[in-house]
């Protein structure tokens, strides 16, 4: 079960998808899901869609990007998902950096002229239409321009091998220019079995998938490791805080995985009162506060495990885990199918409690970024461990607990300081609903802590009080020298905050 047209393993009468649209659900069975993505895949191929032909998908989470994101593998070509909200210059970034063959774009988008149109048409990649049609029970594929397809031969239908690229995906762009990640099949494969096994998901398991289908947490844990184990999943178009419950009672959900943001929401609105029965939530791609944690657990009576997982990885690394073993807060728990180190710089491993990079090795790990030999040179061991770039340490029971990354640790004049570990005492503070820290230039250390702070609503705080809260549990060195009180955190699509944007949006508001 190396690649994934083997490792969908649901009985052919259960229901893998249901997409809970107004006014009646679509539901489809595995033997409908599977018959649908042969028959695409014949669409594909008489496309000339080949080995290694890039298809961008910029559809929302449908059942058109499922069954377009599965046949492209199936037939060998590159999956290459992209936010369907991008403007017009991300997308013309996305779709020269893959060199895509064809951008599947919803219906309609093409006649609107939408931003995706406009940036395929730039770089010759053929336009098709690709949404559900009700009336024909089956995912159109409406060819609209054939650019650099034109004149391609007709293709047979072909056989996926384990080590060809399935998916390509961008990381998001944290730390440096967004790196291209190829993954393969096997690389796929490995992480559906990995997080199988870890949170033990079976046929009956019902997950509520919220994350965008874009980024591996959404499409790798809440998609791909369903259909490994034959589970069912209910997936609406998008996040929405009053329907989540609606639905995830409607359709008999029993967990969900998201990023904090997400949980924070959730907490925040109105819940169904009993809650309903979940198994785990599982929260993963940002740090969750030990806070955030127990209001959680508290709320809805679910064991939370936060997991840690990067586009490299295929997603998942670590994870804490399920009951009757022990989750702890604060840390990412233990490596699931995945060997995790501490290395120093020179690659030795280090004791336990020293801090240093998390390295890891696995088979779901991408074999190096795409035209980038300076970071793929940097990136690996001689030992074959993948340097994640960020810093951490394992505790007494081996736990990873995350200090920060490498790049964004603070360097007050030599002082390493983890803004990760200054972000979780900030939070405590009872006025404060957000805090980011960062650094900011400084004439005597060369770096200095900035933080930038979201408030309660109608809390008030004044600078000098949070200076003494930090001084009272942290080294005085540790004691934020600039705080910016803003209304918004600066965050990505998925929810995710990039200190350096942070850092940078503050410095400007206050110039
Ligand atoms: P780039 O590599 O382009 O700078 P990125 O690293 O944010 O961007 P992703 O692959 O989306 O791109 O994210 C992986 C990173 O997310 C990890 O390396 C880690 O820093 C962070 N991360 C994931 N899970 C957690 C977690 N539970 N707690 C803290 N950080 C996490
Ligand atoms: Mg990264």
């Amino acid at each position: 079960m190396t690649t994934l047209q083997n490792a969908i393993n649901g009985t052919s009468s259960s229901v893998a998808v249901i997409i809970p649209s107004k006014p009646s659900p679509l539901t489809v069975t595995y033997k409908d899901l599977l018959a649908e993505c042969s028959s695409f895949q014949r669409k594909l191929a008489a496309l000339g869609i080949t080995e290694a032909s890039p298809v961008s998908i910029a559809t929302v989470n449908s059942y058109e990007f499922i069954v377009s994101f599965l046949a492209t593998s199936w037939q060998r070509g590159i999956a290459a998902p992209l936010n369907p909200a991008y403007k017009q210059d991300e997308f013309e970034f996305y779709i020269e950096d893959i060199q895509s063959a064809i951008v599947l774009v919803p219906k309609g988008a093409y006649q609107a002229g939408a931003p995706s149109v406009k940036a395929a048409k730039k770089f010759n990649a053929a336009i098709a239409e690709c949404y559900w049609d009700g009336a024909k029970g089956e995912v159109a594929l409406d060819v609209k321009e054939l650019g650099k397809l034109k004149g391609k031969s007709r293709e047979s239908v072909l056989q996926a091998q384990p080590d060809d690229v399935a998916l390509v995906l961008h990381t998001s762009g944290t730390t440096s220019r967004p790196k291209v990640v190829p993954l393969t099949h096997r690389n796929l494969t490995r992480t559906m079995k990995n997080i199988q096994a870890t949170y033990q998901l079976t046929a009956q398991d019902r997950t509520m998938l919220v994350m965008p289908l874009f980024h591996v947490h959404g499409l790798l844990c809440a998609l791909l490791a369903p259909l490994y184990s034959g589970g069912s999943m209910i997936i609406p178009t998008k996040f929405s805080a009053s329907e989540f419950w609606q639905d995830f009672v409607a359709h008999k959900a029993n967990w969900y995985t998201a990023v904090p943001t997400i949980h924070q929401i959730l907490l925040k609105s109105p819940a169904p009162s009993p809650v309903p029965n979940i198994r785990f939530i599982r929260s993963c791609s940002s740090p969750l506060s030990p806070t955030v944690f127990h209001q959680l657990e508290e709320k809805f009576k679910a064991p939370v495990l936060e997991a840690y997982a990067m586009t490299e990885a295929a997603h998942q690394m670590t994870s804490n885990p399920l009951p009757p073993n022990k989750r702890k807060p604060g840390t990412v728990g233990l490596g699931q199918g995945v060997e995790v180190k501490i290395l120093n710089d020179a690659g030795d491993e280090l004791p336990q409690g020293s801090e240093g990079e998390i390295c890891i090795k696995g088979e779901n790990v991408t074999k190096g970024y795409l035209n980038n030999p300076s970071a793929n040179a940097s990136s690996f061991t001689k030992g074959g461990f993948f340097r994640t770039g960020d810093q951490g340490k394992k505790d007494e029971d081996g736990y990873i607990i995350i200090t920060g990354r490498i790049k964004e640790l603070i360097n007050k004049g030599g002082e390493k300081i983890s803004p990760i570990e200054l972000d979780n005492v900030l939070t405590k503070h009872p006025a404060v609903s957000e805090a980011v820290s960062f650094a900011i230039p400084d004439d005597l250390y060369g770096q200095d802590i900035g933080v930038a702070i979201v408030l309660k609503n109608g809390a008030k705080l004044e600078q000098e009080e949070l200076r003494k809260w930090v001084s009272e549990k942290l080294a005085k060195f540790k004691t934020p020298k600039k705080i910016y009180f803003t209304e918004v955190m600066p965050k990505t699509a998925t929810g995710k905050i990039q200190r350096r944007i942070v850092a940078e949006t503050m410095q400007k508001q206050e110039s």
